[in-house]
């Protein structure tokens, strides 16, 4: 009996997940039917989900062994009380390197100051040079696997990297920060603060006017993590102030960003419609299979969600 893997993902991204998600099946070894409905929720053995899927109450597909989400954040799904089931993350080698290329590429654009010569006066030949890399600080909040792998290209390239985390981490090569404690000292040396935090009820607001106020004078803030980590409005101070540089931004309260929103045409800040990191569907329907054939085969599940810490 093939086991029933629900696509109950947004119906417009089931083209491009079905071909993959039934050869990844295979390829796992796992006989499963793919299906974008049943006729008795009992039937879904799993359940592959993401935002703006076609599941609000998950109570009726008690029977489903986990809800395996297809986006890496989960602040949706940890607090919708109908969910009991295990909850699955998604961590995608090919989303992390998106990641990692979006992170490194605006870091490169603020510290080489590209900005200046691609809108610059012409006919002024100034000489400024930047430092190099390895004398610009980068600080990441939120040391998991984006944040962790975001730090050694970064590293790659030469800049020090420091990693801030809830827990203490101890990772070759870079200077790691952890908790409430360790929280200025990981502000006070950004030249560049990265935010790759996930969004629980601890981390909404980690950069507020008294945080914006630890970092160096003309600092450079970078947000793919989630648009609450950073109040806004302080945000528009600190620039407005010129104690922040430049904010170049991926993510956002509301989204998509409506039209009149402050941040579309402040000087100071980028807006990115959040795409520093699509899952990609030939490599993320891997890790579900490999998840799948894990429940089947009672193993623990990957990427398991501790909905005791939000993330
Ligand atoms: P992850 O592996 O779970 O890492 C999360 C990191 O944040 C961990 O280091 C964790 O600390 C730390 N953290 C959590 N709560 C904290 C707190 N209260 N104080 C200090 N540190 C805290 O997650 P990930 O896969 O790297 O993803 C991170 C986030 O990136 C996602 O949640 C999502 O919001 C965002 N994202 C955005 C895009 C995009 O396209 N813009 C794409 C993918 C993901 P510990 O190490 O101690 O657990």
């Amino acid at each position: 009996m093939p086991v029933t893997v629900l696509f109950a993902a947004p119906p417009r991204l089931w083209p491009r997940y079905e071909a993959h998600l039934v050869a990844a099946l295979a390829e796992a070894g796992v006989d499963a039917r793919v299906v974008t409905s049943v006729d008795d929720p009992a039937q879904a053995d799993y359940i592959v989900f993401g935002p703006g899927g076609t599941i609000g109450d998950f109570r009726p597909y008690a029977r489903a062994k986990a809800v395996l989400n297809l986006w890496a954040g989960v602040e949706t799904l940890v607090t919708n009380a109908t969910l009991v089931q295990p909850l699955c993350r998604m961590v995608d080698p090919a989303m992390t390197d998106s990641m990692t290329e979006w992170v490194t590429g605006h870091c490169l654009r603020h510290h080489l100051g590209m900005d200046q010569h691609i809108h610059g006066l012409a006919g002024v030949w100034d000489k400024t040079t930047p430092p190099l890399a390895a004398e610009r600080p980068v600080t990441i909040l939120g040391f998991g696997e984006l944040g962790q792998a975001c730090a050694r290209k970064l590293a790659a390239v030469g800049f020090p990297v420091t990693g801030w985390s809830r827990n203490p981490r101890s990772v070759a090569g870079f200077a790691c920060l952890s908790g409430p404690g360790g929280l200025e000292a990981a502000l006070s040396t950004a030249q560049i603060l990265v935010l790759l935090l996930p969004l629980t009820a601890e981390t909404e607001n980690t950069l507020n006017a008294g945080t914006i106020a630890r970092l160096p004078r003309g600092a450079f803030v970078i947000n793919p993590g989630r648009g609450p980590l950073i109040d806004d409005e302080a945000l528009i101070a600190a620039l407005d102030a010129g104690h922040l540089a430049h904010a170049t931004l991926d993510v956002f309260r509301t989204e998509p960003l409506p039209p009149d929103h402050a941040f579309w045409a402040h000087p100071k800040v980028t807006v990115t419609p959040h795409i520093a990191a699509e899952t990609r569907p030939d490599t993320a329907s891997r890790v579900i299979a490999e998840n799948v054939r894990r429940g089947e085969a009672g193993e623990p599940f990957l990427h398991r969600v501790d909905r005791g810490r939000g993330y």
